[in-house]
């Protein structure tokens, strides 16, 4: 039977969260979500109103950080007397630090977190002491299941933890841990609900979803992963996730070009268009092999979109270098480019390389790759105009109201349309609006 849990004045308690970072953290967040509800809290969107708040952080860059920090001070602010819970991958790196910031009351970092109630409870009974709760991720091999219903048209499905690549930038293996894949028959089970749910697109996340199956002996890899969500969810469309173009199996992209319901939609980050600065970065292409995949992917699957990131100033990176990239850049199709300048990250490789280019380096060189990115996303989305596109509607806003197509441009539509919020609908797409186009329903 369902604990109610109640405030002094006998209501409800009220639970509130705020979520930083990537999809996995946002499956996460739903997941955190869905425990409270079970156990009795009222989920409510006011974070003033909680009786607990939940910040779910990220710690990417220190950029990333930064924000965790100022969006846990300015929460703490707002509502003093709530309690305060961090949890997610800037707890798992710096627990000290949050721990310093006054009115957290608890810490969990990226691991066992079906115990936050038993840690927020405890800490509404004494709030003297704060609850730190950060494990060693890399002792940890098992995928820890949470319970999720997802939050939107879109569900997303995690069915990875970890990653095992240490490339010399990234702070990711140490806050996540190792390569932990969800047992298909998990997959299942979460599929069989969320095609009861009617969930008409399913976006595969996981920290390094193309290492899939690596931690099973049997050969199991992303391929069974994604048949087992075909078969048993059955849904309208199925999106991938960030992948890495070294897993970009030909059974993968075989599996990508006879479903229909594969959206024609990869992102692969690429980081870096010089060979030399690759491999610095310890990453496991060349620039040859990238654009062979990107050949291929666009000769087999019709009207493909590929997104890319880019990490433009790491240590070493000369002008030349960086001239490479932008060359190997402007001469790919793709449909848009996430920048980001180079943030040494404590701990890792890269943080320690002699070289490191200077902040204002930095800047300008993001600021020529984000030229190009927004050029490419315009070309991208222009070769819709006058066509017929069919979309996924999401949210209605400000009298639109918007969805994605399969390859993932967002297509916005006056309100007063036959479309609704969760309908598959056709749209007749007239011109270039916001970050997508502008269309009519037909
Ligand atoms: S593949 Fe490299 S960039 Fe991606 S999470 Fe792993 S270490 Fe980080």
């Amino acid at each position: 039977m369902e604990t109610i849990l109640l405030n002094e004045g006998n209501d409800k308690l009220k639970a509130a969260f705020y979520n930083l970072g990537c999809k996995v953290n946002q499956y996460e967040t739903e997941a955190i979500r869905k425990i409270f509800l079970t156990s009795g809290y009222e989920i409510v969107d006011e974070l003033n109103a909680a009786d607990v708040i939940v910040v779910n952080t990220c710690a990417v860059t220190s950029l990333s950080e930064q924000k965790s920090r100022q969006i846990i001070r300015r929460l703490i602010r707002a509502n003093q007397s709530a309690i305060m819970c961090v949890m997610g991958c800037y707890a798992q790196n710096s627990p000290q630090k949050i721990s310093e910031i006054d009115g957290v009351d608890v810490i969990i970092g990226t691991a066992d977190r079906m115990k936050i109630i038993e840690f927020v409870e405890e800490a509404r009974k004494n709030r003297e002491e704060k609850i730190l709760h950060v494990d060693d991720v890399k002792k940890i091999s098992v995928f820890e299941e949470l319970p999720h219903t997802p939050q939107r048209t879109r569900a997303f499905l995690k069915i990875e933890d970890g990653c095992n690549n240490f490339c010399a930038y990234c702070i990711i293996p140490y806050l996540r841990g190792r390569v932990r894949s969800r047992s298909l028959e998990n997959i299942r089970a979460e599929c069989l609900q969320l095609a009861g749910n009617g969930y008409r697109e399913i976006v595969l996340t996981g920290i390094h979803i193309g290492a899939y199956g690596q931690d099973f002996k049997n050969k199991i890899t992303l391929v069974d992963a994604v048949k087992m969500v075909l078969e048993t969810a059955n849904p309208y469309r199925l999106r991938l996730g960030s992948i890495e173009s070294a897993e970009m199996s030909d059974e993968l992209i075989e599996l990508m070009k006879s479903d229909e319901r594969i959206c024609n939609h990869v992102h692969l980050p690429l980081q870096s268009g010089s060979d030399e600065i690759l491999k610095a970065m310890r990453r496991p292409y060349t620039t040859k092999n990238f654009a062979a995949l990107i050949s291929k992917l666009v000769k087999e699957i019709p009207d493909i979109s590929i997104g890319t990131d880019l990490i433009v100033g790491f240590p070493n990176e000369t002008d030349k270098n960086f001239e490479e990239t932008i060359e190997f850049i402007k001469a790919q199709p793709f449909s848009k480019i996430h920048v980001f300048p180079f943030s040494a990250r404590e701990g890792t490789l890269a943080a320690t390389m002699p070289n490191q280019i200077s902040a204002q380096v930095k800047k300008i060189r993001a600021n020529q790759a984000l030229e190009i990115s927004a050029s490419k996303e315009k070309n991208f989305a222009e070769k819709l105009i006058g066509k017929t596109v069919e979309i996924i509607a999401e949210t209605e806003e400000n009298n639109f109201i918007d969805g994605l197509t399969k390859n993932y441009v967002r297509v916005y539509l006056p309100t007063n349309s036959e479309i609704k919020s969760g309908d598959v609908g056709k749209v007749k797409i007239e011109k270039i609006f916001r970050n997508g186009v502008l269309g009519n329903a037909i």
